[in-house]
């Protein structure tokens, strides 16, 4: 996914919700079941390595889904069957699944459908519902007919309104880390891969859209078949169903949108196949044949998703002018690093994440240069720095190796995974020499191909394939220090950019009294914008806000990640005038990353906050689940709303 800031996705924005939800984070430490009881050893073993799967792969594990289901508007509800390929390795008279909120209806074994017992047992906070299902030794067919309910986690549905179009209701799905769960009972654990094809009925005006292979125009029934041949993890596995097209933008390459959209993103991501040619020549063949997009309605939570075959985009990266493509580099990254050789538990999370801020940065700099690649890593170590200080510098959960156990698992998308793994990555990359490391890389994907990787094995290959054995040159990598150590080792490289250097320079000019107008900002790039936002002094008169954003035009940016940037000053400064602005900007996206930051500014003063929460009761209904979660603790949302009555 992609998180923090200008390049980052989807999931980077978790960091700043921490800043507003960190209490309550440190409060589920421990690990817990549901009833408030601390887990047993029993428990906490059940499934060997990963702890937020009830499956225990070594006995029986999945190998191939076949989905049957109907997507319902009305109920807000997916009903249908999971047929799973099984293989019983060791003659167990159980499987087990994951479930949360899912509706069992009945379980049949073998092509035959023969009846056999099943129960839900206990319920466990992110795990959910275990799903125990009486086999035989020779069972190699489970049928699982179930319903899932309206408060399913992966399921966003969207009422028409919330469209861009505003005729017809869109229904999209987040399946990482572990939401798969909430609508598809599944092995769901990062270490658990399989295949699948699936067959969709929507309503006949709609078109269903998977991580798989991918229909390119409606049909007359409202009937989808797809199927993915590739064995993927559960939390790949992604459904967006609405009233979209698609155009292509090369031969294997192509982005789905609303109708009014779809021009706009075929531009914006003209570039995809120079992007995938770019990997390919660095660290090997793409593996997954095409590589479309879907440019979600605004309320997606995250920047990008990466189900293979089809990333998961948020509207808020279209500017106009490519220039917050990076977050589409991140993505596509991911089809090797993450969905082709991937984290074995959410406690590694910084194998699917640091590899792929590492491999992004390279498209970027194949095709922008390295001068802009500066700007993009220095952005993201200033960020990272922000992650260090507000965990504390000594704090377990800043080393790369997480220790997750019993917390939420959407606690290891931070910063940390992200910035401090490319950094360690670059450090390895400096060590060896860069034609050595891309050597490296590339055999690495291929190796490891369709498996998991924990960090224990990843350092054993690295030690020896690499390194062979130069202890040395492992001491001057230094590499307990990068993964099982806290904050950012010595011999972290020194990033800078000699383009925010200049920036810099306008800053201070602007400080001093120099005019707006007369800084030069005419040739900045977005990055060099962010970098003067996001290095003005916190206090500017009311006159000066004026003057930058007359000069500027700064409240009517088409660009999300400048007026986001900018909104945080006039929050700041009570810079009322364009407040109207303000609110439409939080009323029509729902990205998570923008959201936060902005709410916690407002929630900094009581009469700002105020406006915050009148602003919140509007838009609340177009985010998701993922996000109100976040901005409900930043305001205080429960107690907002009784105050809000009186
Ligand atoms: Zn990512």
């Amino acid at each position: 996914m992609h998180i923090s800031n200008l390049t980052r996705i989807s999931h980077s924005l978790i960091f700043i919700l921490c800043v507003g939800i960190l209490g309550a984070c440190n409060q589920e430490n421990k690990p817990r079941t549901s009833e408030g009881q601390q887990m047993t050893q029993e428990d906490q073993e059940l499934n060997g390595v990963d702890r937020y799967t009830y499956a225990r792969p070594h006995d029986a594990v999945i190998t191939h889904l076949d989905l049957d289901i109907k997507v319902n508007f009305v109920n807000k509800k997916i009903t249908g069957k999971a047929s799973f390929q099984i293989n019983n390795k060791t003659g167990v008279d159980k499987i087990f699944f994951d479930t949360k909120h899912i509706d069992i209806e009945r379980v049949t074994i073998g092509t035959e459908e023969e009846k056999t017992e099943f129960a839900l047992v206990g319920f466990r906070e992110f795990l959910g519902r275990k799903l125990e299902i009486s086999i035989l030794p020779s069972t190699e067919v489970v049928n699982i007919y179930y319903s899932t309910r309206p408060e399913a986690m992966a399921l966003q549905w969207l009422s028409p309104q919330q469209t861009v179009e505003k005729n017809y209701p869109f229904l999209y799905t987040q399946s990482e880390p572990t939401y798969a769960r909430s609508w598809i009972p599944t092995q769901d654990s990062p270490g658990i891969r399989f295949t699948y094809n699936a067959r969709v009925e929507v309503p006949k005006e709609l078109m269903a859209v998977m991580s798989a292979s991918n229909p390119q125009e409606k049909n007359a029934d409202g009937i989808y078949e797809f199927e993915m041949k590739q064995p993927i993890p559960g939390y790949l596995i992604a459904l967006a169903v609405g009233d979209f097209s698609f155009k292509s933008t090369g031969p294997r390459s192509g982005v789905y949108a609303e109708a009014s959209v779809v021009d706009a993103a075929a531009q914006e991501f003209g570039e995809l196949e120079e992007m995938i040619d770019a990997v390919e020549k660095l660290y090997g063949p793409y593996r997954w044949e095409r590589y479309d997009l879907i440019v979600l309605p605004p309320s997606f939570p995250f920047g990008g998703m990466e189900n293979p075959r089809l990333t998961f985009a948020t509207p808020t990266i279209i500017a106009g002018d490519r220039s917050l493509v990076s977050v589409v580099a991140h993505e596509l990254s991911h089809s090797w690093s993450g969905n082709l050789v991937t984290s074995a538990t959410w406690n590694d999370f910084w194998i699917n994440e640091g590899f792929t801020v590492y491999l992004e940065r390279r498209i970027m700099e194949e095709l922008y240069g390295a001068s802009y690649t500066r700007m993009l890593r220095l952005i993201g170590y200033q960020d990272l720095e922000g992650t260090i200080e507000l965990m504390g510098e000594t704090s377990m959960d800043t080393h790369l190796k997480l220790q997750l156990d019993g917390r939420d698992p959407d606690e290891a998308l931070t910063d940390i995974a992200y910035e401090k793994g490319a950094l360690f990555l670059q450090v390895v990359e400096e060590a060896v020499g860069r034609e050595r490391w891309d050597e490296y890389l590339k055999n690495y994907f291929d190796k490891f191909a369709f498996q998991s990787m924990s960090t224990e094995k990843f350092l054993d290959h690295m030690r020896e394939t690499l390194m062979n054995g130069d202890a040395d040159l492992a001491k001057q990598i230094n590499i307990d220090a990068w993964v099982y150590g806290p904050g950012l080792p010595d011999n972290c490289p020194v990033v800078k950019s000699e383009r925010f250097e200049l920036i810099d320079e306008a800053v201070s000019k602007w400080v001093a009294g120099e005019n707006a107008e007369a800084l030069g900002a005419k040739e900045w790039y977005t990055h060099e914008w962010l970098h003067f936002l996001r290095h003005l002094p916190n206090e500017i008169s009311t006159e000066r806000m004026a003057e930058l954003d007359q000069s500027f035009n700064l409240s009517n940016s088409q660009n999300s990640e400048i007026i986001a940037a900018w909104f945080i000053h006039v929050i700041n400064n009570n810079y009322e005038v364009v407040y109207d602005k303000l609110e439409a900007f939080l009323v029509k996206v729902g990205r998570r990353k923008f959201l936060a930051p902005l709410y916690k500014e407002l929630a900094k003063t009581e009469a700002n906050k105020k406006i915050g929460i009148a602003i919140y009761k509007k838009a609340r209904t177009n985010y998701h689940q993922i996000s109100t979660v976040t901005i409900d603790g930043i305001l205080g949302w429960e107690d907002a709303r009784y105050l809000m009555q009186e």
